[in-house]
């Protein structure tokens, strides 16, 4: 990618000299570098930390929460915005890096302001402990051991979006699942979500009965085989380096539950896991973790550290850089005329005999099946949106903890026509309410329609992008990215940066097209 690429906003410095907006900037960067101390301490605990460190690390958890917490919501902030926004030559347009700033600065410190700063540090503390706790639970399938964990963090989870209090859009009242759901996609309201995730989700259904009764059978059996871990490690990292992620900013580490950390500037962390059956799925949990990692790296850190054109504007819109890169790219026919003779290379004789046909075959195997971050993309979107359901019951209360395997269960024999074995295979499955990250579930979805929507664009934009992606470069994919949206942190809300990026307003039928014409051939369906 050049630099000639770039639109000339985004990554330009301010142009406005403020006294008080160099001194917010300042105070903005130090909460940030707190925040990114306890995201070194949570990814330690998630990768090389001792099993027996887990209560101190809990303090610690909560004490470095308190301390950004703190620096963030300092009256002084509201003192340099209050200056900042009387001030016409910092505000003057819209979209400027000054106006945007400003903006996204005193949306976080209003939100902020509204969480008193012992529930922060309870919070950290509390799901600290819950995540040992998850783990032990899911390694047994014990439900009973993490279920007092559970109580805990959802109610103070609760306490957290009464204090955020419930939004109102356009005029109309939400529910209390709003104000969490705000955190992760703003804007964005459960109401809105159910409009897409209903008639998704027939669709869906519809597409997969269809795929699984489709006259042709696709077979896993040719992918299966067990690969030493150091070789998928190497395989993985030179798809990473030939996706552009720049390993001298980033590692990649092993974990139980694969995630990216893009904790500091020149500091993006990724992890996998190595524990299946075929090199695919470790495969596509590493470029998974590569999208968010390259979002991550687009960001211009270096300069906005802290600030809020140095972030992400949404999870919807991280997921779709990370769901892009595993299944639009990873899992397209282009991608394995470059990347079978790359693992041909680092597998040798044990994937051999592996074709083309047949490893892009298996890389799109459609299967209900239990677990959800092993789920293919047709059924992907049911997983989430039983999530979406169950966790606002739990939020509203009309699921109590008690009966949420049951619940889970019943769900999803009446979704998948599945009986769930177990609660590992359940509702224990995830990570994310030990981390008392509730109303994240459906971001998820919205990522893979954002991600179709942007390979569309894409698509239109580089007319030769399938030939590029069969010789292995994926360089002007990166700039299309970088200049449409990573570059950008949050300028632009999520919604504004679609239409930008796509000239349209988000919509899921550029999922469904991709799909449909990428799916029914191969099942003859
Ligand atoms: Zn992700």
């Amino acid at each position: 990618m050049s630099n000639s690429t770039l639109s000339p906003s985004a990554t330009a410095p301010d142009t406005v000299h403020s006294a008080p907006y160099a001194e917010l900037r300042k105070l903005v960067k130090e909460a940030a570098t707190l925040e990114s101390i306890g995201s070194l301490l949570s990814w330690d605990q998630e990768t090389y930390m001792p099993k027996s460190a887990g209560d101190f690390r809990a303090e610690q958890a909560s004490l470095i929460s308190a301390m950004a917490h703190q620096k963030a919501t300092d009256p002084r902030v509201g003192e340099l915005l209050e200056a900042c926004e009387s001030d016409a030559n910092l505000m003057g347009a819209a979209h400027s890096a000054e106006a945007a700033n400003i903006r996204e600065i005193r949306r976080d410190y209003e939100l902020a302001r509204k969480l008193p700063t012992d529930l922060v540090s309870e919070l950290a503390r509390a799901t600290s402990l819950a995540q040992d706790a998850w783990k032990t639970a899911r390694a047994k399938s014990d439900f009973a051991t993490f279920r007092p964990h559970l109580e805990h963090v959802l109610s103070l989870t609760r306490r957290k979006a009464e204090c955020y209090g419930v939004p109102k859009f356009n005029g109309r009242t939400g529910e209390l699942y709003d104000a969490l759901l705000d955190e992760y996609e703003p804007g964005m309201s459960a109401a809105e979500i159910t409009e897409i995730f209903t008639p998704l989700g027939k669709r869906l259904s519809g597409l997969v009965a269809d795929l699984v009764n489709g006259s042709q059978k696709v077979s896993l059996e040719p992918v299966k085989a067990k690969l030493p871990e150091a070789q998928q490690q190497t395989f993985g990292l030179e798809v990473l380096r030939a996706m552009g992620f720049d390993l001298n900013a980033g590692r990649l580490d092993v974990t139980t539950h694969p995630f990216c950390s893009g904790m500091a500037p020149g500091d993006t962390r990724l992890t996998t896991r190595y524990t299946s059956e075929s090199f695919l799925e470790p495969l596509y949990g590493t470029m998974h973790e590569g999208g968010h990692g390259l979002y991550e790296q687009g960001l211009p850190k270096g300069t906005r550290f802290g600030e809020p054109l140095g972030r992400s504007v949404s999870l919807g819109i991280h997921e779709s850089q990370s769901r892009m890169w595993e299944n639009l790219v990873g899992r397209s026919r282009a991608f394995w005329e470059w990347a079978l003779p790359v693992a041909k290379k680092h597998f040798g004789p044990a994937v051999g005999g592996l074709t083309l046909d047949s490893v892009y075959a298996a890389a799109n195997y459609v299967e209900r099946s239990f677990i959800r971050v092993e789920a293919d993309e047709a059924t992907y979107n049911l997983h989430i949106m039983l999530r979406f359901e169950l966790e606002r019951g739990l939020i509203s209360g009309a699921l109590p903890v008690a009966d949420l395997p049951g619940e889970w269960n019943r769900r999803f024999k009446a979704s998948f026509g599945l009986d769930v074995p177990d609660d590992a295979h359940g509702c224990l499955q995830d990570v994310h309410w030990s981390f008392g990250l509730i109303g994240y579930f459906p971001t998820y979805t919205l990522g893979n329609l954002y991600a179709a929507q942007f390979w569309e664009a894409i698509n239109r934009d580089i007319p030769a992008l399938d030939a590029q992606i069969r010789s292995g470069d994926f360089s002007s994919l990166l700039g299309w990215l970088r200049n449409h949206i990573h570059q950008h942190g949050r300028r632009y809300s999520a919604s504004e940066l679609c239409k930008r990026a796509t000239g349209a307003a988000l919509s899921p039928e550029p999922l469904m097209r991709n799909l449909e014409g990428k799916l029914r051939p191969l099942y003859g369906a």
